[in-house]
């Protein structure tokens, strides 16, 4: 197979990151398939499965805006249990129950289901394989070390990976801009020769932009979080930059 060619308007790009959640594997689909397990199958817990998903929503909502300022980042970056327990506290705190040991239990039942529940997208394999050997391909993740790690593991994508950056390991993530330059010293190219290819408006597209990479989002009409209030994915804000390219499916990227 010879070298693919890259939609036009994606000439000259020497060097391709990815996003890894709900750009390669469905993330919020396999959250919400752990959570709907975890609430649902356990033998303790009386709280009809509607309400517990919707105080775990709110209960999201806050952590994951307060996370950063305070004592849980430290632990968000090694190891998703603390705050993924410490979240399903506050769920049960907000309809009543103060239980640490149901806290822990439903905690490690989301766990375990919401990974075994994640999948690739249909064509990330293929795209992938694609690009191999013709451009240097990379992830660039965010979340919790040991998370992000087991993901590339259970999806078998290490070996499509010249570079990996993990928010966990670096101590920082998307969208700080120290990730883009370490993301870019890596493959010594100039801006505007790097794509990346993410879901996340916010943390992928418009940083990359604002560090002169060019951007492809992938808007997926799937791409809904178990918290999210308006059950649609994410809009652009009106005044915000374009992307370089909107797509549904990762194998637009090709001509
Ligand atoms: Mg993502």
């Amino acid at each position: 197979m010879g070298r693919p060619e890259l939609v036009p308007g994606l000439e000259g790009i020497k060097a391709i990151y990815f996003d890894l959640d709900d750009t390669l594997c469905a993330y919020w689909d396999a959250a919400k398939t752990g959570l709907r397990k975890a609430f649902g199958d356990h033998p303790d817990l009386t709280v009809p499965m509607d309400l517990m998903l919707k105080e775990w929503a709110i209960a999201f909502s806050e952590f994951v805006e307060t996370i950063g300022k305070t004592h849980w980042y430290e632990k968000y970056l090694k190891s998703g249990d603390l705050t993924r327990a410490e979240l399903m506290r506050r769920t049960l705190e907000r309809v009543g129950i103060f239980d640490e040991d149901l806290a822990l239990d439903l905690s490690n039942r989301y766990h375990v289901e919401r990974h075994a529940a994640l999948d690739l997208f249909p064509e990330s394999i293929e795209v992938l394989e694609k690009l191999r050997g013709f451009w240097p391909v990379g992830v660039i993740t965010n979340g919790p070390a040991d998370i992000q790690q087991m993901e590339i593991e259970k999806l078998n994508l290490r070996p499509y990976f010249d570079h990996v950056f993990i928010e966990g390991e670096m101590g920082f993530g998307k969208p700080d801009e120290r990730v883009f330059a370490l993301a870019r010293k890596a493959v010594g190219c100039e801006p505007g020769e790097i794509l990346m290819v993410g879901n996340s408006y916010k943390h992928d597209v418009v940083p990359a932009l604002e560090n002169g990479w060019k951007t492809v989002w992938v808007r997926r009409p799937s791409d809904v979080p178990p918290s999210s209030r308006t059950g649609r994915p994410e809009e652009k804000p009106a005044t915000g930059p374009e992307p370089t390219l909107i797509i549904k499916d990762l194998a637009e990227i090709f001509a």
